[in-house]
């Protein structure tokens, strides 16, 4: 929040409000000896050691990884990993250095106004956060003053309007009842929302940010209104451990009303990346099982199994990250029964430091020896330093996950483990043992039946989760169940044909034209498939139904079908979405790209060929090699077919090519999108506004885990630039825009003709054997081959293009789009290409 400038008398810094020359651009944080010891500055060869106490105190001060000693640069750290240690860079005049420690005492007086400014208000923060949410007793005495029950009110408001109320003060001393998101708006002071807070908590993470967040809890509220949790993800530092066992003495001593709690998984950590897999950069995992859900699980409300609402003061920074500097400063959590407030979301490292130093608080080791920050012993947001410190300091601990990770890594084809782990490739993507990913759920199409799922070698009876979708009647045979289902009033009826075991089994439902049934039910298959009893989806059970350890049972009489543990996750269910990307991991690369050469295909090739696809293959303008490669885009563009010969469809790409060159292409997209596999992975994995050159491209490629060589790799992606450069799929589609000298950058391409729209979805529909979608799983992560990813195509423009395809006289489609509706029904008689045809 505020400025800091280097106070070289106190050989710390100071805090001013406003910038200057002299304002750090980097928040710095202390460093102590036993970093200084880590690194070896004490053990420099030449005579080039630096001389230091072991003292409390800081002795220096790191911006990222250089070091500044009374505002002097005095030494770069570079190139530490999981295996080496970095590599100390001296500034000249910086041998043999002798330090002194900074004058703490000083530099805190000097900081004092600001520091009191800060913390004032965020413990005011806290406090009225805690009586806005807590039906605070003196607030209500205030409001039933006014004669009227504001609660109740607000309460029914609510229901009626669908819209989150507040009751707020207004100047006249009076109340009232408004819309949340209007009394924001106007600044109103909000004395109460809706939302009942059952538990107010102060999250303990070991972390420097909780630690000072608790601090100010402990200052803001009386010690009964809320406790401590921390959860034990079961790869803490052991210095976490210790630091939460320090910091309950220290406070229980001060408060002894306080309550602290201990939570962990039923399970060890371990025993879950057997189950699912390491975490990833896109799939933290671990987060919501080994953390969120132990913490909020144990949490009911009194004298019931229901899940407490619960609102936890956390010590989540905008300056840690793009994301989280967009937070509003109370929203609600992961889980549904979840609230989050960020009482020092404004504060800087440096803030935070002279905070823990101010009040002598408990300070984790781990920041003592050079971690920037505290999380797990393997994390993927960690990075090669992190590794650096925690392989050196707590070899015993991190043994184990890098055993895991390297065994895996190996049978997922992996080469060479050492510089796999050392770059810290681990995290990019999922692995795991290769048996978890025998479980397979397929959805085929089939005659008489619009629904159907496979489950092979599924982990849970069907049974055990249908209950949450809807009532359902069964009579159950011995490998052949017959029942009814009762979604949104309309009786369907199933069969189930199953083993002794229930290991494999088959659903087959008649006439589930409804998409929010097939949602749903793709979600309860996923569950029955893969469901490892994790935890996590109890949380967000509002009623108390559902528990899940140590077998799935649903209370019939509390369900109340809100699909709330459903509609938890991308996919239903955090394990199915595990293992989906472990399978992902595993994928070998085609070969098929060597068809291309390093040639792109070119729109003058493609205007010569329509000029006369028979005569064109005796002669054209193109060389042999090129000729080769153009046989390739044309089959992956459909526009011929495997002997050569043109297609249905590349007849009706020639019949509009003259007239509409750019839905020719978009078309043409569509196809290669599907075939081409250098098309298909830019499509699917660059997203709109993500920057790249050829060589980042060739980077991420071979980051897959890819079994194609470096030169195949390397063709590929040339054929790939070519194709942008050559088509209109580069410039006018927005694929590749200038970003810098270096640079392009994929934009987000709105103009897609409806016909495209149309294409993509009957072709998208056609694999997944269903005619029936929902905008939102479009655009969730669920479908990672989305059609809607293709283009880049925004969801404003998307709906857009639906509402026009809706309202067409020779409607190809169906579009539910108001009143929270978003269904897409497609019709049962047209394929792709008819439907482009029939527009
Ligand atoms: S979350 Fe909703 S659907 Fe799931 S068990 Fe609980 S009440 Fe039933
Ligand atoms: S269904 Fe729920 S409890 Fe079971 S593995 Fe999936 S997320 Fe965990």
């Amino acid at each position: 929040m505020y400025k800091a400038i280097w106070d070289t008398e106190t050989g710390g810094v100071t805090l001013q409000n406003y910038k200057s020359d002299e304002t750090l651009s980097v928040s710095p944080r202390p460093v102590f000896y036993e970093e200084l010891d880590l690194l070896g500055l004490d053990k420099l060869p030449d005579g080039k050691a630096w001389h230091y106490p072991h003292c409390k105190e800081p002795l220096l001060w790191a911006c990222n990884k250089q070091y500044y000693y009374k505002g002097q640069f005095v030494f770069e750290a570079k190139g530490a990993n999981l295996y080496d240690s970095a590599t100390i860079v001296l500034q000249p005049g910086a041998e043999s250095l002798t330090l002194d420690p900074v004058n703490v005492k000083e530099m805190l007086e000097r900081c004092k106004d600001a520091m009191f400014h800060i913390e004032s208000e965020a413990i005011e923060f806290i406090r009225s956060t805690y009586e806005q949410y807590s039906r605070n007793k003196l607030m209500r005495e205030k409001a039933q003053a006014n004669q009227i029950d504001f609660e109740t009110l607000a309460a029914k408001v609510e229901k009626s309007q669908k819209k989150k109320m507040a009751i707020v003060k207004e100047d006249c001393e009076s109340f009232d009842i408004m819309p949340m998101d209007q009394a924001k708006d106007a600044g109103k002071l909000i004395y109460q929302t809706t939302a009942k807070i059952d538990v107010f908590l102060a999250s303990f993470s070991g972390g420097k940010d909780s630690q000072v967040v608790l601090d100010l809890c402990t200052r803001a509220l009386p010690p009964e209104t809320f406790q401590v949790i921390y959860a034990d993800t079961g790869y803490e530092l052991p210095t976490s451990i210790s630091l939460y066992k320090q910091t309950q003495r220290y406070y229980r001593k001060k408060f002894p009303s306080l309550v602290f709690r201990l939570e962990k998984n039923h399970e060890s950590v371990l025993n879950y990346w057997d189950k699912i897999g390491t975490p990833s950069d896109s799939h933290r995992w671990c987060c919501s099982v080994m953390k969120t859900a132990p913490l909020y699980r144990s949490l009911k409300v009194e004298g019931t199994n229901k899940q407490a609402r619960v609102l936890t003061f956390d010590g989540v920074r905008a300056e840690e990250s793009v994301r989280r500097s967009s937070y509003n400063r109370v929203g609600k959590g992961k889980h549904t029964t979840v609230f989050n407030a960020h009482p020092i979301i404004t504060w800087d490292t440096i803030e935070i430091y002279l905070y823990l130093l101010e009040y002598d608080l408990p300070i984790n080791e781990a920041y003592r020896m050079g971690k920037a920050r505290v999380g797990c012993i393997v994390c993927p947001f960690s990075t090669s330093w992190d590794d650096m410190i925690v392989n050196k300091v707590f070899p015993n601990e991190t043994a184990p996950f890098i055993k895991k990770i390297s065994e895996w890594s190996k049978e997922a084809g992996v080469k060479d483990i050492n510089t796999y782990l050392k770059d810290r490739k681990w995290k990019i993507k999922a692995t795991g043992n290769p048996i978890i990913t025998r479980t397979k759920v397929e959805f085929p199409a089939a005659k008489n039946y619009s629904f159907v799922a496979k489950v092979t070698n599924g982990k849970k009876r069907l049974y055990d989760w249908l209950p949450t979708l809807a009532a359902f009647s069964v009579i159950e045979g011995e490998k052949l169940d017959k029942g009814e289902i009762q979604f949104m009033g309309i009786v369907y009826p199933f069969r189930v044909e199953h083993d002794k075991d229930w290991h494999n089994f088959t659903l087959k439902i008649q006439g589930a034209d409804d998409s929010r049934l097939v949602y749903y039910l793709r979600r309860i298959i996923n569950k029955s498939a893969y469901c490892i009893n994790c935890e996590a989806c109890e949380v967000d059970c509002p009623t108390g139904a559902l528990s899940v350890v140590p077998v799935v049972k649903i209370d019939n009489n509390k369900c109340i079908h809100c699909h709330k543990c459903l509609d938890f996750h991308d996919k239903g269910c955090i394990a199915a979405d595990c293992i989906r990307m472990i399978e992902d991991t595993n994928k070998k690369v085609s070969a098929k790209v060597q068809g291309y050469k390093t040639f792109g295909m070119r729109e003058v090739w493609l205007s010569e060929f329509f000029a006369d696809p028979e005569a064109f293959w005796e002669d054209n303008s193109l060389g042999t090699a090129q000729e080769e490669s153009f046989r390739a885009w044309l089959k992956d563009a459909e526009i011929t077919d495997t002997k050569n010969m043109i297609t249905p469809f590349g007849k009706y790409i020639k019949g509009i090519y003259q007239d509409d060159m750019y839905l020719a292409w978009e078309l043409l997209l569509i196809n290669l999108a599907r075939n081409s596999y250098i098309v298909n992975w830019f499509c699917y994995n660059i997203p709109v506004g993500h920057p790249y050159n050829k060589k980042s491209l060739i980077d991420m490629v071979t980051e897959e885990g890819t079994s194609a060589a470096t030169k195949t790799i390397d063709n590929a992606v040339s054929a790939l630039i070519q194709l942008f450069k050559n088509t209109p799929i580069g410039e006018e589609f927005k694929f590749y825009e200038s970003f810098s000298n270096t640079m392009n950058v994929r934009g987000s391409y709105d103009m897609v003709n409806e016909k495209s729209i149309a294409y993509a979805l009957y072709r998208f529909a056609e694999e997944q054997g269903t005619k029936t979608l929902r905008v939102s799983e479009l655009y969730s992560a669920d479908y990672k081959e989305s059609p809607v990813k293709i283009f880049g195509i925004s969801k404003q423009a998307f709906m857009r293009s639906l509402h026009t395809l809706n309202s067409t006289s020779n409607r190809v489609l169906i579009a539910e789009l108001n009143l929270g509706l978003d269904h897409i029904t497609l019709r049962d008689d047209l394929d792709p290409l008819t439907a482009v045809m029939s527009i």
